[in-house]
């Protein structure tokens, strides 16, 4: 106690303050604590608000409460980067080939690559060429036009599929023979045009804000993916290859990705993502779904639908696994490099966000 009191003098009124105020909050968080499970989330308005610990770290606990139905989140069910499943083929192959991977290697001298197998359409020994340094939207396979992201969703989904349906499959392509429920976010593409013929394919695209969810215009359906028309637990797999970038708030749309997932169904996705940063770069503010403005210089991305290109909102970072995570999912990242696949470059990152049972 002695010592206790010594240690006290020795400190500055300041720091005896500052002191004073840290059992203070901590009496008010344990307090807040007490006779409550967790923090709750408030479906469906979806706002996950992180802070600064102290330490330098990043957490969560400021959930924003809005509408109406309750949903506890567990303190427990809440992970970080550190304990989200990682695939992680990348840092083993710059392990074992140096950086640049002999593959990236035979990119630079513009070499293709040969006796590639094609996990999107099945086809064998294709040779794929990378015209320019953009590795992840380029090397085309010559069978199905698929480029290198669309192969590396392909080699995220197939492992999916397998544990969903119990049946192995060698590429997209044999999913057409599957009796699952597939959604995908796109109606154009490559991967539309393989997956098409399954027997309980749905896509659907973002036509405007003006139409109603689940509407057909044109032939096609319009969702809206933070709010669509579809029954909860629909989906085994639900596929969006860069399409949460574009939404105004894309864990408003993982809530619902989550909803219209069954129990085990998984969506699989790539998003940008920069892995050396910790938090979301949010590009354009938006309030009640509208663009309210540009906190950065906008960036729009080709569209199948909207001829002048597609605002990019936000380029993700690490936080995004936490956050999926406290919305349930189990979160697996996979940072792939698969040569023999035709996936090569540093950029390879899928997500598969995996709704628990
Ligand atoms: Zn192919």
């Amino acid at each position: 106690m002695k010592q206790t009191t010594r240690a006290l003098r020795a400190l500055s009124t300041k720091q005896r303050g500052l002191a004073a105020a840290s059992l203070l909050a901590l009496t008010l968080f344990i307090f807040s604590r007490w006779d409550n499970d967790g923090p709750e989330y408030y479906g469906p308005a979806v706002g996950l608000e992180g802070f600064e610990d102290d330490d330098g770290g990043y957490s969560y606990g400021a959930l924003e409460l809005g509408a109406t139905s309750r949903q506890p989140l567990q303190p427990n069910e809440m992970c970080s980067w550190d304990t989200a499943q990682e695939a992680i083929t990348f840092d083993k192959a710059v392990e074992k080939d140096g950086w640049p991977t002999k593959y990236e290697h035979m990119i630079s001298e513009s070499r293709a690559l040969r006796h590639v197998f094609c996990p999107v359409c099945g086809a064998h020994d294709q040779v794929i060429r990378f015209p320019n340094r953009n590795l992840r939207e380029e090397g085309r396979c010559s069978k199905c036009s698929s480029f290198n992201r669309l192969r590396q969703i392909a080699e995220a989904a197939l492992p999916e599929v397998q544990r969903i349906a119990g049946i192995r499959f060698n590429s997209l392509k044999d999913l057409v023979q599957s009796n699952l429920a597939i959604y995908n976010t796109q109606c154009a593409g490559v991967l539309h045009n393989i997956l098409h013929e399954a027997p309980r394919y749905v896509c659907s695209e973002f036509i405007s804000t003006d139409v109603s969810a689940g509407s057909i215009v044109h032939g096609v359906q319009h969702e809206d993916l933070q709010r669509t028309s579809f029954n909860d637990n629909t989906f085994d797999l639900v596929i969006s290859g860069e399409v949460l970038s574009h939404i105004p708030s894309p864990y408003q749309a993982h809530y619902e990705v989550r909803r219209i997932l069954k129990p085990g169904g998984s969506h699989v996705f790539t998003v940008p993502f920069s892995p050396t940063d910790l938090h979301d770069q949010v590009r354009a503010s938006v309030e009640e779904g509208r663009l309210v403005h540009h906190i950065e210089p906008p960036i729009y991305a080709g569209d199948a639908i909207h001829k002048n290109g597609i605002l990019l909102y936000t380029i993700f970072g690490k936080e995004t696994v936490d956050k999926l995570c406290m919305l349930d999912f189990n979160v697996t990242t996979h940072h792939l490099h698969v040569g023999a696949h035709g996936i090569i470059g540093k950029n390879a990152w899928v997500f598969v966000a995996t709704k628990r049972v």
